[in-house]
């Protein structure tokens, strides 16, 4: 019987992973090895890192600091996950594991457009999915928001801070007169197009339009939005947003007793700053309840 197993090797879990070694109570870190950190190109808003740190390379350093300080990272999925008689039993496919808290770390999976070659124009910078990150690398260039919806439309507003040449490409079968309205108050273009339309090249990105000109961007961001992973804590019972992300409390805990999450998972904003500032609050909490009762 585990005092806590954490689920999901990402900033969020390996954080507290590292608060947690740090309390004298290394933990079991089981993880599927898919962190949307593994996507950032180069990162220049995570503190401590002046000439900005590279994702894969952040997710090393965190490892290598959870392991430092006692972290067991098993490689592997939980399926499942149930509670009985005060403690949670994860179910990994060949083995189950038990313990008394449960730390969800599993983040989101994020709604690509189905463009070739997208995954790889995602680690070149091409295709980029957070304004908030890298809105500041985008200033004054060729900007194409792809979306349809308030979400898209809020997001090239938000990054008419950073460029005047703005334009959303709305993909839907039903573009929105009053969007169009509203962007052109706004001085972004709206322009209607379907996915295929959209063609990822060496150094910029295409679009080809139905007068059989075509317009290049040096970036396109996706506002398709992303799913939080819960299914976890949905086998669990515990309350979500209407976003399908996971509600809190103060300390992290969700609405399941003795089971905490963290990170983009929960509700919030996305991003690996406040992904371990939940997981240092959750594990600090789960370590003084666990203290208080031996
Ligand atoms: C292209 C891109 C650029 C970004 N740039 C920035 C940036 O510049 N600055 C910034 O702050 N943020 C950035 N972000 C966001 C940042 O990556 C996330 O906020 C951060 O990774 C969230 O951490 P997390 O630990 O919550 O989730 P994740 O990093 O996604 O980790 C979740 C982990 O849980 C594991 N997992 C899921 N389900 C299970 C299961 N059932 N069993 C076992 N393991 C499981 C996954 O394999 C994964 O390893 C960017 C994201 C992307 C995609």
């Amino acid at each position: 019987m585990h005092d806590i197993v954490i689920i999901g090797a990402g900033p969020a879990g390996l954080t507290a992973a590292t608060y947690f070694g740090r309390f004298l109570r290394p933990t079991l870190l089981i993880d599927s090895g898919v962190s949307r950190a593994r996507w950032i190109p180069e990162s220049h808003n995570i503190p401590g890192f002046p000439q900005g740190i590279v994702g894969q390379q952040l997710l090393v350093s965190l490892r290598e600091q959870a392991v430092k300080y006692g972290t067991t990272i098993q490689n592997g999925e939980v399926h499942d996950i149930k509670s009985q008689d005060g403690h949670f039993e994860l179910n990994l496919g060949t083995e189950q594991v038990s313990s008394r808290y449960v730390m969800l770390a599993t983040g989101v999976k994020d709604h690509l457009p189905n463009l070739r070659g997208a995954d790889e124009a995602l680690m070149r910078s091409l295709l980029r999915v957070c304004p908030i990150c890298d809105g500041y690398e985008s200033r004054g260039k060729r900007i194409a928001v792809i979306g349809n919806s308030d979400r898209a439309e809020g997001e090239a507003q938000f990054l008419k801070t950073y460029s005047d040449r703005v334009a959303l490409i709305d993909i839907s079968k039903f573009p929105d007169p009053a969007r169009r309205r509203r962007l052109d108050a706004h001085a972004i273009e709206y322009l209607e197009a379907k996915l295929e339309d959209l063609l990822i090249e060496e150094n910029d990105l295409r679009l080809l339009q139905a007068n059989g000109e075509s317009r290049t961007f040096d970036y396109f961001y996706t506002a398709l939005g992303c799913s939080p992973r819960n299914k976890l804590a949905a086998a669990l019972g515990t309350q979500f947003d209407k976003n399908q992300a996971l509600i809190v409390d103060a300390h992290q805990q969700t609405s399941v007793e003795r089971l905490y999450a963290a990170g983009d998972m929960v509700r919030g904003l996305n991003q690996v700053v406040v992904a371990a500032a939940e997981a240092a609050i959750a594990a600090t909490a789960i370590h003084n309840r666990l203290r208080n009762a031996s």
